[in-house]
């Protein structure tokens, strides 16, 4: 069976950037991969989509027609598709035993698909299908500062606690600043706190309190440093993604089966 990887991750962070390194990957090594576009509003494509939700709807036509803004539209062109999402499932389960992956696009604005109606039953959909993992892109050059270092945690962590799926972090852009200082952050909080201010702000006290919070969070994880644009880190990337998908098998499948 394939296995899915969906890439989210804040606006700008190179989600789709780094799928088209992903699908370029894929097919230098050999590996099949299947490729999906969630984003209606995406003006074009780096790469080729199998699945393209804009050959379905088209969110311009459906912002007129609802008088809905740019991320209405976005929303609701999201949720008139997972309404056929089934079909999306079906297609790719009669190609499951040609295929080794699925990439998966998602909109820009990240919480359209984390935190909507539709993304739930996306992700859902493919979870209890086939082996799926969450890849989380960070913008490393903008998580520097222990403040936007830790919201993007924070943000990975509420994905972890909302899907129950295994999850990769994907610090990209390493070409511009290398990702060492947030693994010495997951790794050791002291160090996260020495680069902390040594003031007693409330939001400095806060971050230190919550960094420790995170140490579990973190223990549980797969980060990998990499580049959309230079493609450095894919083999690290792919062999996370391997072990998360033996981790979905182990204890995702079983829990989600129980759910049922
Ligand atoms: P998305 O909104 O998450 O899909 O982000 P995009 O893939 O559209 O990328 C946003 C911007 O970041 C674009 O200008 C990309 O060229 C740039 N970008 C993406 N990945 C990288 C990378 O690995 N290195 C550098 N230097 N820029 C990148
Ligand atoms: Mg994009």
């Amino acid at each position: 069976k394939p296995v899915v990887i969906i890439v989210v991750g804040m606006a700008g962070s190179g989600k789709t950037t780094f799928m088209h390194r992903l699908v370029c990957h894929t097919m230098g090594s050999n590996v099949r991969g299947y490729v999906i576009n969630l984003d209606p509003a995406v003006m074009s494509l780096p790469y080729g989509a199998n699945i393209d939700i804009r050959d379905t709807v088209r969110y311009k036509e459906v912002m007129k027609e609802f008088n809905l803004g740019p991320n209405g539209g976005i929303l609701t062109s999201l949720n008139l598709f997972s309404t056929k999402f089934d079909e999306v499932i079906s297609v790719i389960e009669k190609r499951a035993d040609q295929l080794d992956y699925v990439l998966v696009d998602t909109p820009g604005q990240i919480e359209i698909f984390t935190w909507s109606a539709s993304g739930a039953i996306i992700t859902e959909a493919f979870a209890s299908t086939f082996p799926t993992v969450i890849t989380y892109v960070v913008d490393t050059p903008r998580s520097t500062s222990p403040a936007t270092f830790m919201s993007n945690m924070l943000y990975a962590c509420s994905i972890l606690y909302k899907t129950r799926l295994p999850l990769v972090l994907a610090f990209n852009k390493t070409d511009v600043a290398q990702h060492q200082f947030a693994l010495e952050w997951m790794e050791d909080f002291e160090v996260f706190h020495a680069a902390l201010d040594s003031d007693h702000s409330y939001t400095s006290t806060l971050t230190r309190s919550l960094s420790l919070a995170l140490e579990e969070f973190y223990k549980n994880l797969r980060s990998v440093g990499v580049s959309a644009v230079s493609g450095a880190g894919m083999d690290a990337f792919f062999k996370a993604i391997e072990a998360s998908a033996e981790e979905y098998m182990e204890n995702y499948k079983p829990d989600l089966d129980r759910r049922r």
